[in-house]
Order: C-alpha cells, then sequence, then structure tokens
C-alpha cells in the first residue's frame, strides 16, 4: 500500500532539524519506490520526485512544525498539482445540446458511467438524453436502455444494423428536437486500443462536433494507463477522462498519471456501482487520500495561517537578543488562543501526546489569569521586565491593580525569565555555536 510506503519515509526525518539535500535523499527514495508500487509510470515518478525535493529543501521553517510534517505537506502540494491543482467542471455547450462522448475500453465502465453521468446532470437540473452507439454487442444497447430507464434518462438506439456515425447524427438531431441540454453517447470499446475503434471514434467525433470527449479509465488498469490516455489523446484528441472503480483495490498510480501524461484533468470518478457513486474528481482530496495524512496536513495549514514567518522570525531574533518580553508574551498567548483547537490537533499527530480538553481548558485559564497582570503593566514594564524584577513597589502596585497577590505578580515575572533562559537555550542548540547578544 502506496500509505505504508511513505510511513517510511516520514519516520526518517524524525528528529532533524531542518529539511536538506542530504537528509531527505533517504525519504525521497522510500516516496519513489511507494510511488512506483502503486503503479505510476516512471517519467511520471522521476518529474514528481525532482520537483518535491528542490520545494522541500527551500521551504522556510514553520515554528511549531516538524520537517517530516513539512514534507508531507510538500508531497501532498505537488500531488494537488500533479492531478491538475483544481476541479475541473464539464464544458457545457453555449448554444443547443452539449455532446459528451465517452470512450474507452471494453469493460472499463463506460455504460455505467453513462447513466450515471445523466442521474447526475439530471440533478443538475440539465434534461439529458442518452444515445448507444455501441452496435456490436445488442447486449450492451439494453444494459444502456435498462441503467437509462433506473435513472429516468431517455436512450436512443437503432439497433446493431446502422452505422456509428449515422445513429450519431440521428440521434443529435433527436436531441435538438426534444430540447435536450445534454446529449451523452456510450461509444463501443475494444479489448485493446486498435485502429478500427480509433477510426470509428474518429468518425463519430466528427458527425457531432462533441463538446467533451472523454476517456474512460479503469483504475485498477495501473501503469498502463499512462500509454491509454496518451494515445487516445492523440488520435481523438480527449478534453478529459473519468476514473472508474476507485472504490476497488487500486493502487492510485492511473490517477497520478492522466494529467501528467495528456495535459488533460480527470473530471470524474466512479466510486462503487450504484448510480450514485459518482462525483467530481477533487484532487486535493485524492491526493490525502494517498496520503492518508489527512491530520498532519490540517495541522500544517493551520500552524501556518497563525504563525506567518514574518512573526515567527522577528519573535526569534527578540528571544536571541534576550529581549523577549511582557509584549511578546501577550502576543505568543493570542497565538495560541487564536488556534484554538490547536490542542486537539496536536493530539491527532502521530507520536504526540494526546490532550485532553480539560488540558486545553486549564492552560487557557492560566493564560487568562497571567494576562490580567500584564495588562496593568506600564509600557515600560512590559517592555522590559527588569523593572519589575527590581523593584518590590512595581511589583505590589501591580498586585492591587489586577487583584492579584504579590506573590502572583512575582511568579509571572520569574517565569518569563525561566522562559526567556529555555528559548535561548534551545535556540543556541538550534544554531550550534553562536551565541546570542546579551546587551541588555
Ligand atoms: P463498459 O464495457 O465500459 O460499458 O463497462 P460497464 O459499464 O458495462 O461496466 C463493467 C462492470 O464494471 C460492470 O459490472 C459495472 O457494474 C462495473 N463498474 C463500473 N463502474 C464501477 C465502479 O465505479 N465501481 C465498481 N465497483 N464497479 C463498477
Ligand atoms: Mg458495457
Amino acid at each position: 500500500q502506496l500509505t505504508t510506503g511513505l510511513e517510511s519515509a516520514w519516520n526518517k526525518l524524525r528528529g532533524v532539524d531542518v529539511l536538506t539535500k542530504e537528509n531527505i535523499a533517504e525519504p525521497m527514495r522510500d516516496i519513489r519506490r511507494a510511488l512506483l508500487e502503486a503503479d505510476v509510470s516512471l517519467p511520471v515518478v522521476r518529474r514528481f520526485i525532482e520537483s518535491v525535493s528542490e520545494k522541500a529543501v527551500g521551504t522556510d521553517v514553520i515554528r511549531g512544525v516538524s520537517p517530516d510534517q513539512q514534507l508531507v505537506k510538500v508531497v501532498n502540494d505537488e500531488l494537488v498539482q500533479l492531478m491538475g491543482g483544481e476541479v475541473s467542471d464539464l464544458v457545457f455547450a453555449k448554444s443547443g445540446p452539449t455532446v459528451i462522448l465517452l470512450a474507452g475500453l471494453q469493460g472499463v465502465g463506460k455504460t455505467t458511467v453513462c447513466a450515471k453521468l445523466a442521474l447526475y446532470l439530471k440533478k443538475m437540473g440539465k434534461s439529458c438524453m442518452l444515445v448507444a452507439a455501441d452496435v456490436y454487442r445488442p447486449a450492451a444497447i439494453d444494459q444502456l436502455t435498462i441503467l437509462g430507464k433506473k435513472v429516468g434518462v431517455p436512450v436512443y438506439s437503432e439497433g446493431t444494423d446502422a452505422k456509428p456515425s449515422q445513429i450519431a447524427k440521428n440521434g443529435l438531431k433527436e436531441a435538438k428536437s426534444q430540447k435536450k441540454d445534454v446529449n451523452c453517447w456510450k461509444t463501443a470499446g475494444h479489448t485493446l486500443v486498435d485502429k478500427a475503434m480509433m477510426s470509428e471514434l474518429k468518425e463519430v467525433k466528427k458527425a457531432v462536433n462533441p463538446t467533451e470527449v472523454l476517456l474512460v479509465v479503469d483504475a485498477m488498469t495501473g501503469q498502463e494507463a499512462a500509454g491509454l490516455v496518451s494515445s487516445f489523446n492523440d488520435e481523438i484528441g480527449i478534453t478529459g477522462a473519468i476514473l472508474t472503480k476507485l472504490d476497488g483495490d487500486s493502487r492510485g498510480g492511473a490517477a497520478l498519471s492522466v494529467k501528467e501524461v495528456s495535459g488533460k484533468p480527470i473530471k470524474f470518478v466512479g466510486q462503487g456501482e450504484r448510480m450514485e457513486d459518482l462525483e467530481p474528481f477533487y484532487p486535493d482530496r485524492m491526493a490525502q487520500r494517498i496520503l492518508g495524512m489527512g491530520d498532519v496536513l490540517s495541522f500544517v495549514e493551520k500552524a501556518q495561517e497563525v504563525m506567518r514567518q514574518e512573526d515567527a522570525e522577528e519573535l526569534q531574533k527578540k528571544i536571541l537578543s534576550a529581549k523577549f518580553n511582557f509584549n511578546d508574551f501577550l502576543k505568543q498567548t493570542e497565538m495560541i488562543a487564536k488556534m484554538g483547537s490547536f490542542g486537539r490537533l496536536i493530539g491527532m499527530i502521530p507520536g504526540m501526546n494526546k490532550v485532553t480538553p480539560a488540558q486545553i481548558r486549564e492552560a487557557e485559564k492560566n493564560l487568562k489569569f497571567m494576562e490580567s497582570m500584564i495588562n496593568v503593566m506600564t509600557p515600560e514594564e512590559r517592555e522590559r521586565p527588569e523593572l519589575l524584577a527590581e523593584s518590590r513597589e512595581r511589583r505590589r502596585r501591580v498586585a492591587k491593580d489586577s487583584g492579584k497577590t504579590e506573590q502572583q505578580v512575582s511568579q509571572l515575572v520569574a517565569q518569563l525569565f525561566q522562559m526567556r533562559a529555555r528559548m535561548q537555550k534551545m535556540m543556541g542548540a538550534m544554531q550550534g555555536k553562536e551565541s546570542p547578544d546579551m546587551d541588555e
């Protein structure tokens, strides 16, 4: 499974400080292997790995996010890009019926998709007509007719004597006279990509000038999906693909290759045999499914959002220069408050301890308590906590104004200095020998 292969990649980064060319080399090999095992084609994997490595090493450190989490994020974003980034909606004709031509090999799920799509469009408020342009197997026409009935959409067919391109013309005429919004075609599929099928498809395409030519691809196709998609695209020109049987034991590789080899997006995915089991293709959801790391991703995004790099850098400078004061303290507590469910998110990360709601409430209560004392300090006192450390008068005043005891104020001041010391130690360790400037 792709997920387990990737898991070992993340594990190799536990404990490193920043992503470097050297320390990502091995995890990248794991990712490469995992993708190949998931049936992603080699050239696609190669380009992917190159691009991820480049981006991973160049990313800025986000406070609170570990390098392995950061790599998960880079890999995720790159997967999303690889699959087209955004959702690709169906294109509708500006006037007259929208013609959708469905092509693909035999057994991939064309008939099923045709009926599913009709139901989907019906729910969107479009009126739809299906056309059976598969004249080789009477059973194929029956199958579409039955499924059409099931979803309540008419099916146009002419039996097995007619030529597909002729049925195509007649079907379109019929759809126009019935003022249908969408005319969806199901063409014959062969077991292999062959000349006869391609030339027939070309003829049908010429006859009806489709708005969309969608290639139906079975998700189980694996490695061959890349070749299949590019040959259909080269021969007839597709506008997109529909990936079926994603509910099955598919390794997901096909989803990653389609866009990369053809430049055309996956527009829908089929996830079951029921008529309702068709939905638009969301690259971000697919990436999360492949990575199985949704929790880590939302954590990283949240951390990114809250601790914007400027804030983090400024704070770092403060810490290094031993100037961390009550204003910074407040800023930090604000950040924590803004993060809201931060504690719960930490709990979701594998390997981290769960933080209980009671602990979160306790922490929030503590912060409020400290804030009430900081609020009555003078600007100079906030800026230079030393003033409070040196003067009992000042501590008494803060205690009186905030309704706390003198001892509680002393504790707060001591805590700030402890924090300063702890942070400096941590930063010192991260920066090697570089000693902070102690000018105060
Ligand atoms: P066609 O030969 O391309 O028209 O393929 P069909 O539409 O006849 O589908 C072949 C088989 O695949 C049928 O048994 C369908 O029920 C099944 N099938 C199609 N789409 C899906 C899907 O998304 N999930 C699952 N599990 N089965 C599917
Ligand atoms: Mg069929």
